[in-house]
């Protein structure tokens, strides 16, 4: 077996036995890149020198007998979280050459914890997209059929994690972004309640959306890089000053008695057969562990993903005011100061960050505002309250992740509408601000992953992280790897 194929958890039995070296694991880790990376096209740095000396620097701390759960782990972070130093680039043109004088709070974290990063991951551009294909530089290919994509915005992530050219990975999840690709790439994904992972150091997107989470190869790895993460930070205003729980204690414990909620709006008529079955048969799996099904309603479902696409493109087109070309990032000449600024813009945003700064903009604009932004506001104090109402008589609320199985590059990059669907089963859960994590539950019968989707009470990730657990351990899905 080769190192890069273990979990965090196995990997750190072995370190801490003294059996491996976080050099050895980083060794294998970089000879797998150098094996399949030119198909899967995961990353879009690789940072070989910084992480050797990283991996030195891991086993220092293990000799002096001071490890902590992530030190030496090979992990790739999403490319945008600023990581100092070292090129972030947000999948955009515009910040191709940008290199943060400082340091996100999630990175800072598990830089404390000794990590080893082993590079900067592929994305869409400013986190915009469901497949990669909106990246500034190129399309990630799905490790378990190149032809397909792995989801996005987070597709580097997934992809990286499941053809194993990493340990795990970070990504961010505005309205689907973790979630959505862990299902296509068969890996474990999970989005904190809002407010759980500090935002300081993330590229805004959505500010009332963004959050930065996992992506694992199972539910174990899951608990252990959150609590790497989670946790106050006076950094975001919008952190919650709330005391993180040790996530890996809800591992093990039965879910007996535990009340899963079915809500009919997420299994419709016309729904993907593949999809349907194996998550129906999650459900009896979840069922006969001692869980309790209920059904249950979220009847604003149907007007998420409406809602989401003005409240999302209205923050992004404030978000984005920034790149002009004077303070950082990509600057183009022009004959004065205002077509100077026309021709930045022009030229460093791809065509889905300008779709979504028009209509952001349009939304905000005087005379739109009380129609679309302040209604899409209202909108999403209902479809919040759906859950609130839901979870008065259940734990957790189990759906599938996304609608289908990844589909074929290029088959929905020229229909925007068609790419927003991807998410319909996600986006609630963000403009809900609840967790929702999602793990592997079957697979099509052309071989690709399906996912389910747990989600949690707010800050209850504990009970996510015990259902989740309860269901892997009584499975074999996330065991099985992609052919490469
Ligand atoms: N696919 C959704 C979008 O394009 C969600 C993206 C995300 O979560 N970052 O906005």
């Amino acid at each position: 077996m080769k190192l890069n194929e273990l979990t965090i958890h196995e990997l750190r039995k072995l370190l801490d036995n003294r059996e491996i070296t976080p050099s050895e694991i980083l060794n294998d880790v970089y000879n797998r890149v150098d094996a399949v990376e030119y198909r899967v096209k995961a990353y879009i740095s690789i940072t070989k020198e910084g992480a050797a000396k990283m991996a030195d620097d891991a086993a220092a701390m293990i000799a002096g007998g001071r490890p902590n759960l992530l030190t030496g782990i090979p992990i790739a972070v999403k490319d945008n979280m600023c990581t100092e130093g070292i090129r972030t680039t947000c999948g955009s043109k515009m910040l191709a050459d940008f290199i943060p004088p400082y340091e996100s709070t999630a990175t800072s974290k598990m830089l404390k914890q000794g990590y080893v990063l082993t590079g900067k991951l592929n994305m869409d551009e400013f986190a915009m997209g469901s497949s990669t294909e909106n990246s500034g530089f190129h399309t990630t290919k799905n490790p378990w059929s190149t032809e397909c994509v792995p989801g996005g915005s987070s597709g580097g992530s997934a992809a990286a994690v499941a053809a194993d050219e990493c340990i795990a990975a970070l990504g961010s999840d505005t309205g689907g972004s973790i979630r959505q690709p862990a299902s296509l790439c068969g890996v474990v994904g999970m989005k904190p309640t809002y407010g759980l992972v500090s935002r300081y150091g993330l590229v805004a997107f959505a500010s009332s959306l963004d959050q930065i989470g996992p992506l694992t190869k199972d539910v174990t790895d899951s608990a252990i890089l959150l609590n790497a993460i989670a946790g106050h930070d006076t950094l975001d205003s919008t952190s919650a000053p709330v005391t993180v729980p040790d996530f890996a204690e809800s591992l093990g414990k039965d879910i007996k008695g535990l009340k899963i909620g079915i809500p009919g709006e997420y299994f419709i008529d016309g729904m993907d057969k593949e999809v349907e079955a194996s998550v129906k048969d999650a459900i009896r799996k979840l069922e006969s562990l001692g869980a309790i099904p209920v059904e249950v309603s979220l009847p604003h479902t149907g007007y998420a993903v409406a809602t989401y696409y003005l409240l999302a493109t209205s923050e992004a087109s404030s978000n984005l005011a920034r790149y002009d070309g004077v303070r950082y990032g990509f600057r183009a000449q022009g004959k004065d100061l205002i077509d100077m600024y026309m021709n930045t813009r022009a030229q460093g945003f791809g065509p889905e960050v300008k779709r979504r700064i028009m209509l952001g903009t349009y939304a905000l604009s005087a005379g739109y505002y009380d129609a679309y932004y302040k209604k899409a506001q209202q909108v999403r104090t209902l479809i919040k309250q759906d859950f609130d109402r839901a979870f008065e008589s259940v734990d957790l609320i189990v759906t599938p992740t996304a609608p289908t199985p990844a589909f074929k590059v290029g088959e929905k990059s020229k229909d925007p509408l068609q790419m927003y669907l991807s998410d319909i089963f996600t986006i609630s859960v963000n403009l809900a601000g609840v967790p929702a994590i999602s793990l592997p539950c079957g697979f099509s019968s052309s071989g690709l992953p399906i996912g389910l989707q747990i989600i949690g009470r707010h800050f209850d990730e504990s009970s996510i992280f015990r259902a989740a657990y309860a269901f892997e351990q009584s499975t074999e899905w996330h065991k099985r790897r992609p052919a490469l």
